[in-house]
């Protein structure tokens, strides 16, 4: 048995395997980039007018001056003017400068009069363009290798026309739901049996890491197991197996993984919930054996499974967000094995939900976050700050 802290230091030094690929932006998203990029263009390529108004070539711009306006120019036109003394064109935001204009005034400082424009205001130089090459320079770093591709860094590469990026590869997660008392939602249970909660609870959390996984069902059975482990391993990169991992006679994971040449990173954490969990690798694969109770399987998917996913995805931010905040009520008593509680934040505090049994689902849905008390730490009463983990 390992303490929560050793077992995630094993988490963040075990050896897995990265696969880089080519993708098209839309298939990036989500992904951390593999290497610097950069940029293959000046942004903007041309000066930009960043306000509708005119553009003034050469002449006094105090209050009162005067300009003809020869022509316009749109977001979007190629059209060039060589502006002379006194000349001046009708611009939009968006649209190419010309480069013999001196400044740009937004229209809301102008009188128009037929052709020709009187200023209402002093307007100063080079006012509203943005030069080029402003916001990145070709052959800069747009963004540095290990960005993680969110919405708005899809936008930079859309805006640089960048058409395709090497990223780290989603790891294939395949899920092995042990048990013979599980049966699947629609069927009628029999005396004995409950419904089979983990597998799309799973598929839930991992879909909200953005990974598509696959689902397998096993019976409590020495030979399936294996089998079933095995073929899983040869697919996928991260193989999660739920409920079998205790020590009961039908408790077959732990011996299969043996048997299957699985290394042991560390089995049994000393927590609650979730104590008989089991995370090993192979091949640089990554393996799972959570506890079947509902809860402790999706609390150790949160602490545990989910920085391995985030190693797999190449980042190295893989843990869930901390934050120290004030208990709201109540006491949390002192332990001998580390506590996660599931937990809401609001208006600034903690609040421990009800329903903590490892059996429980019924309060985890309020939860966003889970509060942590570390092995032997002294009690927790309310006004006290408490380390909390915001849940994804
Ligand atoms: P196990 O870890 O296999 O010993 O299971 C511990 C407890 O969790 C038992 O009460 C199981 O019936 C229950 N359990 C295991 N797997 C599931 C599952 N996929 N869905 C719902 N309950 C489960
Ligand atoms: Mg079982």
């Amino acid at each position: 048995m390992v303490s929560v802290e050793i077992a995630k230091e094993k988490l963040l030094n075990v050896g897995i395997s990265l696969k880089l690929e080519n993708n098209t932006i839309a298939q990036a998203f989500g992904k951390i980039l593999a290497k610097d990029l950069r940029s293959p263009m000046d942004m903007p390529p041309f000066a930009q007018s960043a306000m509708d108004g005119y553009a003034l070539g050469e002449g006094s711009a105090d209050q009162g001056s005067m300009f003809n306006v020869i022509g316009e120019v749109a977001a979007g036109s190629s059209q060039q003017f060589q502006l002379k003394k006194g000349e001046c064109v009708r611009i939009f935001t968006g649209a190419p400068v010309p480069e013999t204009a001196k400044t740009v005034v937004q229209q809301e400082w102008v009188e128009r009069n037929n052709d020709r424009i009187v200023l209402q205001r002093e307007v100063p130089e080079k006012m509203h363009i943005r030069p080029i090459g402003e916001q990145i320079q070709a052959n800069d770093v747009a963004l540095p290798k290990g960005t993680l591709l969110n919405p708005a860094a899809i936008g930079f590469l859309q805006m640089l026309g960048i058409v395709e990026v090497e990223v780290f590869a989603k790891p294939n997660v395949k899920v092995l739901v042990t048990g013979n008392e599980l049966v699947e939602p629609g069927k009628n249970l029999q005396y004995g049996q409950i419904y089979e909660s983990n597998a799309q609870m799973l598929l839930a959390a991992l879909r909200k890491e953005g990974i598509e996984g696959h689902v397998g069902r096993v019976k409590d059975d020495l030979d399936q197991t294996i089998e079933s482990i095995e073929s899983a391993l040869q697919e996928n990169e991260m193989v999660i197996l739920s409920g079998g991992i205790s020590v009961g006679d039908h408790d077959h994971v732990g011996t299969a993984l043996k048997k299957l040449g699985v290394q042991e990173v560390f089995y049994k954490v000393a927590q609650k919930p979730g104590k008989p969990i089991f995370f090993g690798s192979k091949d640089g694969k990554a393996i799972f054996g959570l506890p079947g109770n509902p809860s402790a399987s999706l609390t150790c998917f949160y602490e545990y499974v989910i920085p391995v996913i985030r190693k797999f995805m190449g980042r190295t931010d893989i843990f869930l967000p901390t934050l120290r905040l004030p208990l709201a009520d109540g006491t949390i008593k002192q332990m001998s094995r580390a506590q996660f509680l599931k937990a809401n934040i609001s208006d600034g505090q903690v609040h421990i939900l009800e329903g903590q049994s490892s059996a429980m689902l019924n309060t985890y849905s309020l939860a966003n976050a889970l509060a942590y008390v570390p092995a032997n730490a002294e009690a927790v009463n309310a006004r006290e700050e408490i380390e909390v983990h915001l849940l994804p």
